[in-house]
């Protein structure tokens, strides 16, 4: 038997928008995480986006949101 598939659905986990397949996302920090300047370089260049203090505590936690189509996963 071949799982192939099994192998593909693995590998397209991180890194990538399962809404647009875009791999420009970044990653949201929730709540008041310690402000570094690598933090503040990271949100310069878009690889970071704050989730600011706005908990949804009726949704899982979203770790990341697509820079192309704005939905965050
Ligand atoms: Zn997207």
């Amino acid at each position: 038997m071949k799982n192939d598939k099994d192998v593909e659905n693995t590998e397209a986990a991180e890194g990538v928008c399962p809404y647009c397949g875009s791999r420009n996302i970044a990653r949201i920090f929730r709540g008041m995480s310690t402000f570094t300047e690598e933090l503040q370089r990271e949100l310069d260049e878009g690889k970071v986006a704050l989730g600011g203090c706005v908990f949804e505590y009726d949704r899982p936690i979203l770790l990341y949101h697509c820079n192309d189509c704005e939905e965050e996963f």
